[in-house]
């Protein structure tokens, strides 16, 4: 096998170790079914099994009650910020967005198509640098939610406490974080997440819905697959499902619970994330714009004193085996996203390397 790098990609990202050996033990025949699950019809017990074990382990791992429903639907992170809207809000209904980052702006852009998407709060000014604080009357009374994007996956920022909603749902996209740290699902309305970044390959996203909240009927202009009601009604499986990303998100999820749930993936993405903080705040060299409090535990900005250097520091990394450390064009710089899958040892190579190129560039 080719040597495996140390990979700092924002999504799709590295996955465990463990969970990629289980998928390559299963690829050509999952036990019992005599077909791999690529091969395998989503209408039959063995993908049942599978699709339903997942659900089961993601509520355990995240105690989801019973008034939520769970779903794993295509479309990724941009499907479900263009579907909240047309479940949750009727065409012209006022609905609310804190825009913290450009996956933020885009949810409200998506919105604005549907009804009257407010601003309540930005950071745009400052390139988004910080997480915008709000008081529950900034909101609109007449709102039907508030939607955050709790983990800025370019900026690296992450709503470290929820704004202040008061009594408005509170919907937020936690493709970033989610099982990365702690989220307590009682305190939102609908969390999604793409899983092609902590959760498993790209092609799934997970929805958490609280059943209550999803309109019934919602404007009849909705297209099918934009609806959560045949969805929640079909268990995920209206239509084909995304089998491949659930299955081996269901790997990862079995993977985090293993592990000691995500209590432990908060404790150890927090020491890797304060571990280059730490280093890049005590160097003239390296900097990170984000306000302290809001800076994000598995997406790490960084920035070199030049464009130059920052090309250099991406050609010399891959030479010492570390992948994917460009930061997003909107931002420049470098970015190391240090999700679940990134072990320690990745972290540690990273700041050696980041140790010897300062040396060698200051
Ligand atoms: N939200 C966040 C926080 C993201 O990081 C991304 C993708 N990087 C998206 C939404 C969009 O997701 P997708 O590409 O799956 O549509």
């Amino acid at each position: 096998m080719e040597k495996r790098s140390y990979n700092f990609a924002a999504g799709p990202s590295a996955l465990p170790l463990e969970v990629l050996k289980q998928a390559q033990q299963d690829i050509l025949c999952y036990p019992g079914a005599g077909c791999s699950v690529m091969e395998m019809s989503h209408r039959s017990q063995s993908y049942q099994d599978i699709i339903d074990r997942a659900e089961a382990s993601l509520r355990r791992l995240m105690n989801i009650g019973d008034e939520y429903a769970v779903l794993f639907l295509q479309g990724g992170g941009t499907g479900q910020f263009s579907m909240v809207p047309m479940n949750l809000a009727h065409r012209g209904d006022t609905t609310a967005y804190i825009v913290s980052g450009n996956f933020a702006g885009k949810a409200q852009q998506e919105a604005a198509r549907w009804g009257n998407a407010v601003i309540v709060a930005s950071s745009k000014e400052s390139n988004f640098t910080y997480i915008p604080k709000i008081k529950a009357s900034d909101i609109p009374a007449d709102a039907k939610y508030l939607h955050i994007c709790g983990n800025n996956t370019i900026f690296g920022s992450t709503f470290n406490s929820l704004p202040d909603h008061g009594k408005t749902p509170l919907v937020a996209d936690w493709s970033s974080a989610l099982l990365g740290k702690e989220v307590n699902v009682n305190d939102y309305d609908l969390i999604y997440a793409g899983a092609q970044k902590n959760l498993g390959p790209a092609g799934m996203t997970v929805v958490i819905v609280k059943k209550s909240i999803v309109l019934d009927p919602v404007d009849d202009v909705v297209p099918i697959i934009m609806r959560y009601k045949p969805q929640i009604d079909n268990g995920s499986m209206y239509n084909t499902p995304p089998c491949w990303s659930i299955y081996m998100s269901g790997l990862v999820f079995d993977w985090v619970e293993a592990q000691g749930g995500v209590k432990e993936m908060e404790r150890r993405n927090k020491i890797k994330a304060a571990a280059l903080y730490d280093y890049i705040d005590a160097s003239a060299f390296y900097n990170n714009p984000v306000a302290k409090e809001d800076r994000s535990i598995t997406n790490v900005v960084f920035t070199v004193p030049s464009k130059e250097l920052t090309d250099k520091f991406v050609a010399e990394a891959k030479e010492n085996n570390i992948i994917n450390i460009k930061g997003h064009k909107l931002v420049g710089g470098l970015r190391a996203s240090i999700y679940n899958g990134v072990s320690q040892e990745a972290v540690s190579a990273l700041l050696d390397f980041m140790k010897k190129f300062e040396k060698e560039n200051q």
